[in-house]
Formats: structure tokens, sequence, C-alpha cells
């Protein structure tokens, strides 16, 4: 019986697995000048704690999360999202605050799946734990804006609102609530129950008769305390003082609960329907929600999917065509021997090589390795053991010439790094 994978998952082949350690890299040389320390939390946690902090009325919650019970009959899902794990990991091993942290980590969500949105993703975040101050906010805008420019994403922008603090929201949702209540008969059932258990939640409704009701509702800018109004104007001052483009939109109230203040989506046109590349935001009451002292913080996260699918699009490194730099041709069964501890020697000497052990005389080895992409090879029969002179030849020029190991060792280009692994040195 042959296999095929679960509907929504995806095989990630070298040449995008190499695209993303590539990311991943230029990831953590930006973050770690910024003081992101790496963190990894449990690909599955109590589903409790995103029940409380992602919040009972989110899509996520509701529709999304892939739970189960464990043969003790606990309760638990699959992670669908890092900013909760993160929070308790931080709480439940009393990290110092403030703390910057970083990460890259798959997140399950049983949702439709199309261009762009699969059921198992791979996020990668960061989230600055216990800074109040709205220069964080715009680090992190600044940040992710950089990395985004960096990577080439194409067709880019970026909004930006605020959803209050608990001094301002309250009012704000009541009449929110009161606007909705008018329109009741308008709205599909799932803004009936967000209407209830979240109102700012309409904003996330797709429905179009939902849209069309939402595009005369109250905005939270006209109920903002002084202290959200200030905040608001300080992160927009900044990220005018470092000429980020941004858009206000007072619509963007993003899906989950645990918000507060702050509230950023980074885009793309290019993305279609699934537009949204990163999503973030100040959310200073997750840390009380999962029973912490009160705890002020911000973050953001994005898709690494889409974030390759706009800025390389399908091409992905060919990874069919990676050349192998040398390639030993060992005839004979002594030379196999040789050849295998060769391989380990030249290895250690900082030298990309691999061997062709497949049966067959010279010619026949040759035509391995034209097939393999090899750039040279070098010929281990008994003869070239003896005399400890080998024979090394370029397979595009056809130029052969005898050289001992020291010298093989000295070719440099023949020490390659990791393949595009891009590292301080280069
Ligand atoms: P969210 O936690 O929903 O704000 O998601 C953060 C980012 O992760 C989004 O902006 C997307 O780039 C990405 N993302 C979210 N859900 C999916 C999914 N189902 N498939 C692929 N990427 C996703």
């Amino acid at each position: 019986m042959r296999f095929k994978r679960v509907k929504g998952t995806r095989d990630i082949l070298p040449g995008e697995a190499l695209a993303r350690r590539e990311l991943e890299q230029m990831v953590y040389e930006k973050f770690s000048r910024a003081g992101f320390l790496p963190i990894l939390t449990p690909t599955f946690e109590a589903y409790e704690l995103y029940q409380r902090s992602t919040g009972q009325a989110s899509d996520i919650v509701i529709k999304e999360m892939y739970r189960f019970a464990d043969m003790g009959g606990r309760d638990l899902a699959l992670r669908p999202e890092a900013t909760p794990s993160v929070m308790r990991a931080v709480l439940e091993n009393h990290l110092k605050i403030p703390i910057r942290l970083w990460y890259a980590m798959t997140m399950f969500r049983q949702d439709k799946p199309q261009k762009g949105r699969y059921r198992e993703h791979t996020q990668i975040g960061a989230e600055i734990v216990g800074e109040a101050e709205p220069e964080a906010d715009i680090e992190l805008v600044k940040l992710g804006y950089d990395l985004f420019t960096d990577m080439g994403i194409k067709g880019m922008y970026l909004e930006l609102n605020t959803i209050g603090c608990r001094k301002c929201r309250p009012g704000y949702t009541e009449k929110l609530v009161e606007f909705l209540k008018e329109h009741q008969e308008e709205l599909c059932s799932d803004c009936k129950v967000r209407m209830k258990r979240n109102p700012l939640r309409v904003f996330d409704c797709k429905v179009k008769s939902c849209q069309a009701v939402l595009k005369n509702a109250p905005s939270q800018r006209e109920y903002l305390c002084e202290d959200c109004k200030l905040h608001f104007d300080q992160v927009k001052r900044g990220l005018e003082g470092f000429s980020i483009p941004y858009q206000e939109n007072d619509r963007l109230v993003r899906g989950l609960d645990y918000y507060s203040r702050t509230v950023v989506e980074f885009k793309s046109r290019l993305l279609g329907a699934q537009d949204t590349l990163c999503g973030g935001g100040r959310y200073d009451y997750l840390a009380e929600e999962l029973g912490g002292p009160p705890t002020p913080a911000t973050g953001f996260a994005f898709g690494v999917e889409r974030a390759l699918l706009v800025s390389k699009g399908e091409e992905v490194f060919d990874f069919t065509q990676s050349p192998i730099p040398l390639l030993l041709l060992p005839l004979g069964d002594e030379a196999r021997g040789y050849s295998l501890r060769l391989l380990f020697k030249l290895r250690d000497a900082g030298i990309s090589v691999q061997a062709e052990f497949r049966p067959g005389g010279l010619s026949r080895k040759l035509k391995h390795a034209d097939a393999r992409n090899a750039e040279r090879v070098l010929i281990v029969g008994e003869d070239e053991i003896a005399k400890a002179r080998f024979i090394l030849r370029d397979m595009k020029t056809g130029e052969q010439s005898k050289v001992t190991i020291e010298e093989v060792q000295s070719i440099p280009e023949l020490k390659i790094h990791p393949p595009l692994l891009t590292s301080g040195e280069d």
C-alpha cells in the first residue's frame, strides 16, 4: 500500500528546506543583535492554555484546534500559535524580565487548506516580555520591516491600529454592541455569537454582508483614553521617524483575545486571499490571564511558507542540480576500504566530498560521476594507493593531474560551506 500525506500537510523537499535554513540563519543573526534569545516550547499543551489565552470566541479555539485526549485522559491540543506557550514558559520557568525571545516552530490548525494556508505550518516569531513602552512596539515593527525588505518580500504593506486598554475598551464595546444589536438581522450566525462573547471579533468576519454592516460601526479611535491615544501617537511617530510607511486601519482587531493597544499586520498584495504575512501587537494582559503578575508584552509572528511564497515564489533552490565538489572513484576492493577512510580524513580537513561505491570499472564510474553532477573526481586505484599519488580529473574540462592527498586538501574550491548557509565568515 502506498501512503499519501494527510490533507493540508506538506513535504518540505530539500530545495525549500535549504531556503528555510537560510531564512532562519538571517533571522538568527538579526534578532541576536537585538538581544533576542531562542526558545522552543512543546508541540502540545493543555487545551485550556489556548482556550484561556487565545480565547473562547476565536476561530482557532472554536473550529481549528487539533484537540485530543491522551491515554491518561488529559485534555490536550497541538500548538495552534506560540505566544501563549512562550508566556507560559516565561512564567513557569521564572525567567527574569524584561526578556526578548524568538522562535521558529510548527503550528497546527484544522482550517480549509488552500494556497498559503496549511494544517501544519511554521511561524517565526519574536516576543518582548516586560516592556510597556511604545519603543518596544516600534523596535519590533522596524525589525520585521527590515527583515521582510531584506528578504525581498514583494507587494508589502503595513496596517496599524490600536484596540485600547482595560480602561477605554469597555466603553467602546458597549457602543459597538448597541450598534450590532440594531443590525442583528443582517449579521451571519457566527457574528451573532461573537456579538455576545467578544464583540470586537466581528471585524474579523469575512462574510460580505457583515462587512457591509460594519462599515458604519463606531470606531474604537473615538473612545480611546488619553494614555492609549498617547501610546498610539508615539508608535506612529516612531515609525515615521524610520520612514516606515503604514496605513491606519481602525477595523484591524486581530482574531485573538489577548491583544491590547497596538495591533499590526504586514500584508502582501501577492498573497491573494491569504494576504497576511505577519501579525502581531501588544498583549499586556496575557500574563495575568495565565495566573502571572501584570506583565506588559509585545510580539509578532510570520508564516514561513507565505514569506517564501512572496520572496522566492515557486523557485526555491533546485536541489536536484546541486553539485558534488569532489567524488572519489574507488577501483577494486582494497580501494573501497581506503576511500571510506579517506572520505572522513578529507572532510575533517574541510573538504566537501562523497564517493561512488556502486560497482563498475572506471568508465562506468565516470558516467555515474557525470550523472551526479560531480565537479571533480579522484581516481583511487590500487596502484595509486601504493604510490600515494592519485589522478584528479576536472569533469568539465577533462583535464587530469597527479596529486597527493595533501595537495587535494589545499584546493580552496573544495572547501565549501554547507550549501546556502550564510555565515559571518562569508
Ligand atoms: P496568526 O497567529 O493567525 O496571526 O498567524 C501569524 C502568521 O502565520 C500569519 O500572518 C501567516 O503568515 C501565518 N499563518 C497563519 N495560519 C496559517 C496557515 N494555516 N497556513 C500557513 N500560514 C499560516
